[in-house]
């Protein structure tokens, strides 16, 4: 699953680094965590378990520091990935006044920490602060469309109040910091039980269950899917360049789909006959959203899974769970 070049950059010698990941016991953190304890780095995993699950980490040899980022006791790092978040539109739109914290008090923990003793801190930020964009594909430059008000805007605004957060260290503390936008992604241990889903494994699940397909609105509405391997051999490149301090960068696919192409997909792949089904739009869905993903591959990275191969990878480990 990882690609040698990137195993490379994390190698260190006698595997003295110490990785801070936040929100470790996730999706994109468990990978990162599994990336880095495999090289030899020594990992401090920081979960409130809100959504994050034991079965993803307990396999690593990892040092579990269990609560929120803004209250548990913060280790000194050379290298730090702040991804503790609520990034599902279901949870936040349900528990928007939680879902502000991670990325407001919980970041300021982290950057303070590396402003007092050292280390580089990467900001898991999101695509959604470019709200719903009127620039497609969208660069690095474009400043967003974000309703700052409406329902979406507990996550939204919370990135975009992080990406400000992280450059105000930078600039008044010198901090080293980079910030990757992160499109949608899916892959194994996107939490299939919650009832706070992800497109892609609801799409699958209810597929191998024979259970309709929800498509919400009329399914025209497009997302470009990364499979998680992509997603953290990017994380990691961002990482580990020397040039790169004070930069942002967008981290994704550029494979373009609507909601209901990636519905006939997921049934194709399932070998399902589940009815696609429409469902009442959800509000301030943004309508178009691919990443221009040129800054990231200037430093040689590429995404290589396509949509067809991470839709049957991630089957084959959603078949094994149930
Ligand atoms: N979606 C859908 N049916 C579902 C869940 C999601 O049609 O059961 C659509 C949703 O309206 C959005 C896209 O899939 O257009 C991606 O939704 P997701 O919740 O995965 O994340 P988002 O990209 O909106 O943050």
């Amino acid at each position: 699953m990882w690609r040698e070049k990137t195993l490379e950059l994390i190698k260190r010698p006698g595997g003295s680094g110490r990785v801070l990941i936040t929100g470790c016991a996730g999706f994109i953190g468990s990978w990162l965590a599994e990336a880095y304890s495999g090289a030899g780095w020594e990992v401090y995993c920081v979960d409130n378990f809100s959504t994050g699950r034991m079965e993803n980490i307990s396999h690593l040899p990892v040092r579990l520091l269990r609560g929120n980022v803004e209250e548990v006791e913060l280790p000194r790092f050379d290298l730090a990935f702040h991804g503790a978040a609520l990034p599902a539109p279901d949870f936040y739109v349900k528990r928007p006044v939680e879902a502000m914290l991670p990325d407001s008090l919980g970041l300021l923990r982290v950057l303070r920490r590396a402003a007092e003793s050292g280390g580089r801190v990467v900001f898991l930020s999101s695509s959604e602060v470019y709200g719903d964009p009127e620039v497609v594909p969208t660069p690095e430059s474009y400043w967003g469309r974000v309703n700052p008000v409406g329902v979406r805007s507990p996550y939204d605004e919370s990135k975009r109040f992080g990406e400000a957060l992280c450059m105000a260290f930078r600039r008044e503390y010198g901090v080293d910091v980079r910030v990757a936008r992160i499109f949608n992604t899916y892959g194994p241990r996107l939490d299939p039980d919650s009832s706070y889903a992800r497109v892609v494994t609801k799409f699958l699940v209810q597929a191998l269950r024979g259970e309709p397909i929800t498509v919400h609105g009329d399914g025209l509405q497009t997302r470009s899917f990364a499979y998680v391997s992509d997603v953290v051999n990017g994380l990691i490149t961002i990482a580990h360049c020397e040039r790169c301090a004070g930069e942002v960068y967008n981290v994704g696919s550029d494979e373009e789909v609507t909601i209901l192409e990636l519905a006939k997909l997921v049934k194709e792949v399932a070998g399902s006959a589940s009815p696609i089904v429409h469902t009442p739009p959800r509000p301030d869905d943004p309508r178009r959203r691919r990443p221009d993903l040129s800054k990231l591959r200037a430093l040689g990275w590429e995404p290589v899974v396509k949509l067809k191969e991470g839709l049957s990878l991630t089957l084959l480990w959603l078949r094994s769970l149930f």
